[in-house]
């Protein structure tokens, strides 16, 4: 017998909504399947999407297969606009070599986009048993600068350099958005992470915009905590921890640290959020080579990434459905995927949640 639906928590799913792109009652996403397990998750999130009626067409782009000269990159020129054009999109896992080749595609698009925020909220399931129930932290990444500047050179044989920036603009930028959140989410604490008694320059200069943004917001509290401790903290109390934000790199790391904390990479949505509402929301897992092409992977982050991206644009019904849904069957266990210790195929739970709507 199947348990009652979970209650969705939409709340940290709720974006504002920041722009309307409808044309009539219907909207248009840019949807890239990406590699790997990418077009098998994407197809479910499409069959989902359309089981609950949402009023969504997508316009699909594959890239990655040839440099376009106009954009010198393997992202196309056309996909860039269309995202630009619809102002929403969904994104698959991208696949990017190691240590040598192309610039990582999702780089591209984050930083032609100017997709500064990236948001990822880590929110315990009900009913799935990890070692804490609790767990509801918000992971705010810095997205544009820090590690990820591509600046790499080698300066002698058998040395080589690789470029840290933090800007005073990004900085500030990424806190507001962290503390502004914070307040439309109704949350109580934003927490900077970093390691600025190593990283004095660039992490200090971090801590001070935060500093200043946070005395704009005498309501909410703020603290920083030395990322190392911050990593103890999460897996002994996470508890301790509400919005936090950080710059690029830390924020890649604690984010799958958070997503491990509720039950693993399947389960785990972000969204991009760039300048005047633009969002490309995407799963915080890669291409999972291991199981591609298996159908067995576990959908739930890129749905719930699509769930961020109704609550975007303010489809809050259609989101609240879905993700009640999902969480529904997630709870059930009976269809359950093998990360979460089922023997569900991605195609069974795909329809699992279907009938769940
Ligand atoms: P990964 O996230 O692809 O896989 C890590 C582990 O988690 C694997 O065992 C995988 O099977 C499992 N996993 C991930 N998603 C799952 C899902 N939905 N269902 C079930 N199991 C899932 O990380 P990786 O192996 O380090 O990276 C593989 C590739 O993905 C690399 O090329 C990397 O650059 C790329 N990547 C892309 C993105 C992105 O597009 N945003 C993010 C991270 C990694």
């Amino acid at each position: 017998t199947a348990s009652p639906p979970a209650s969705a928590p939409s709340s940290i799913f709720h974006h504002r909504r920041l722009m309307s792109t409808s044309s009539g009652d219907r909207f248009t996403a840019t949807l890239f399947p990406g590699d790997g397990i990418g077009p098998e998750i994407s197809a479910a999130v499409k069959k989902i999407f359309a089981a609950a009626d949402v009023p969504i067409d997508w316009e699909e782009h594959r890239v990655g297969e040839v440099v376009d000269p106009r954009t010198s990159s393997l992202v196309t020129r056309e996909s860039m606009d269309s995202v630009l054009r619809n102002r929403i999109g969904l994104k698959g896992p991208m696949a990017t070599p190691i240590g040598k080749g192309h610039r990582s595609l999702n780089l591209t698009l984050r930083k032609e986009l100017s997709l500064y925020a990236n948001v990822r909220p880590c929110l315990s399931i009900p009913g799935y048993k990890t070692r804490y129930d609790n767990v509801d932290v918000v992971t705010i990444r810095e997205n544009t600068e820090g590690e990820y500047s591509g600046l790499e050179h080698q300066v002698i044989k058998g040395v080589v350099e690789s470029l840290k920036i933090i800007t005073r603009s990004a900085s500030s930028r990424i806190a507001e958005y962290a503390f502004k959140y914070a307040k439309d989410h109704g949350r109580k604490k934003v927490s900077a992470i970093h390691k600025a008694n190593i990283m004095k320059k660039t992490d200090g200069l971090f801590l001070e915009c935060c500093r200043e943004v946070a005395a704009n917001y005498p309501d909410i509290i703020y603290e920083e905590v030395i990322i190392d401790n911050c990593c103890m903290l999460l897996v002994t109390d996470p508890a301790v921890f509400d919005v936090l934000v950080m710059p690029n790199l830390y924020g890649d790391i604690i984010s799958d640290l958070c997503a491990g904390l509720i039950g693993g990479l399947g389960l785990t949505p972000s969204g991009n959020i760039g300048h005047d509402g633009v969002a490309l929301m995407e799963a915080v897992h890669g291409t999972a080579p291991d199981i591609a092409g298996k159908n067995v992977a576990n959908p739930t982050a890129l749905l719930l990434s699509g769930v961020m991206m109704l609550q975007h644009i303010g489809l809050t019904r259609h989101a609240e459905i879905i993700h009640r849904a999902v969480l529904h069957v997630i709870k059930e266990g009976r269809w359950r995927t093998m990360d979460l210790g089922g023997t569900a195929t991605t195609t069974e739970f795909t329809s699992a949640v279907c009938d769940a709507l």
